[in-house]
């Protein structure tokens, strides 16, 4: 079966099954070879039960190059929860995954991610020890959003910086592809240093916030191919693609979607084109890096922000990787995972 594949090629350390109840809750643990595997949990209402397997294997692999990259001793791991988050999600499936997450004695530390909010954490840790990112109330910093968008917004600066000699957003314009916890905040830090924002979503209210902020918003249809000098998708995966890469009008593609690229080969595509790509696993470390704060105990803004600015330096780094090895930009910030993977 190509799943087994997958496990054997992509070299997993352990997948547990959650069947419980009502609970269908899948935990890959890609690699604790720098510290226990950390990533959050994501509640989709998976076509199948294969559907929720594959993407948990692919998420918790790049759990283990986001936090490699970004110089955390933390591993990569995933949880998945086939169901609505909406119609599905009680009090009841949210202590079943603790206890889940407890069964694994630390080997996985939880998190929020798609359908489950820092709230729904909150009970979770009812269970489990092993959770990050509780409300402040709770003793936590809450959502992470917002560092990973200024993690976001430092990559693109430097991006722009290797383009064009000066790291000013005046005079350039940055369309932005969903207008969520992470869209909205970039839309907002970029708008502070006067770059000219477009923005879209699909949601009639998100748009209308933004369009109240400054930023202009055009319709899902028009914003990967709206002319810009960077393109931040904010939305979903998979939007860079054969499809799209011809019609692109951008300089540099910079977002916080995970795994924007449909293929890896699409990078050289972008390549011929003469499109810069920041990989996404590099420019959204910003959430995991604030989180990692966290961990460390005696959380502040301040520090989290400090250590989020890092990610300049990594994005320094894989450019000039990129450009001295002339590799791709995909090749160089694998290298940089790789490097502290195999203790180089
Ligand atoms: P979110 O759900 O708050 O925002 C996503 C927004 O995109 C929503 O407002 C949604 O309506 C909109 N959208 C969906 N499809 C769209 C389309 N086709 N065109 C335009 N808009 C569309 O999610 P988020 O937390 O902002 O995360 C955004 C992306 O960043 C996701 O891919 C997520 O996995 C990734 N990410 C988020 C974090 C984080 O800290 N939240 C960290 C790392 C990666």
């Amino acid at each position: 079966m190509a799943v087994f594949e997958k496990i054997r090629e992509n070299k997993h350390e352990f997948v547990a099954f959650g069947w419980k109840d009502k609970v269908k809750a899948i935990i890959a643990i890609h690699s604790t070879k720098l510290g226990p595997a950390c990533g959050g949990i994501r509640m989709w209402n998976y076509p199948s039960e294969e559907e929720a397997l594959e993407d948990v294997l692919r998420l918790s692999l790049a759990m283990t190059l986001k936090n490699a990259a970004a110089g955390l001793n933390l591993g990569g791991g995933k949880c998945v929860v086939i169901g609505d988050p909406a119609k599905d999600k009680s009090e009841q499936l949210l202590l079943a995954l603790g206890d889940f997450v407890q069964s694994l004695g630390g080997t996985y530390i939880t998190a929020e991610d798609i359908g489950i909010t820092s709230e729904d954490l909150a009970i979770i840790s009812r269970r489990t020890n092993y959770v990050v990112g509780l409300p402040p109330s709770f003793g936590g910093m809450g959502d992470c959003s917002p560092y990973t968008a200024l993690g976001v917004f430092h990559s693109i600066k430097t991006a722009i910086e290797y383009l064009y000699g000066s790291s000013s957003l005046e005079g350039k314009t940055v369309a932005v592809q969903g207008l969520g916890k992470v869209g909205f905040s970039l839309a907002q830090l970029l708008l502070e240093e006067k770059a000219r924002v477009i923005g879209c979503d699909i949601v009639e209210e998100r748009c209308k916030l933004a369009r109240e902020m400054g930023v202009e918003i055009v319709s899902p249809e028009e914003i990967l191919f709206f002319p810009c000098d960077v393109l931040s998708p904010c939305a979903r995966g998979g939007i860079i693609n054969e499809k799209t890469i011809p019609q692109l009008k951008c300089k540099i593609i910079c977002g916080g979607a995970n795994n924007q690229l449909e293929k890896d080969e699409d990078i050289k595509l972008l390549e011929r084109m003469g499109i810069l790509y920041i990989p996404d696993f590099i420019a959204n470390a910003g959430g995991i890096i604030s989180l990692s704060v966290e961990m460390e105990g005696d959380f502040t803004p301040e520090k989290a922000k400090e250590k989020v600015k890092g990610i300049r330096e990594r994005v320094r780094e894989l450019l000039t990787i990129h450009k001295e090895k002339k590799v791709s930009t995909l090749e160089a910030a694998l290298e940089m995972a790789y490097a502290r993977l195999e203790g180089e």
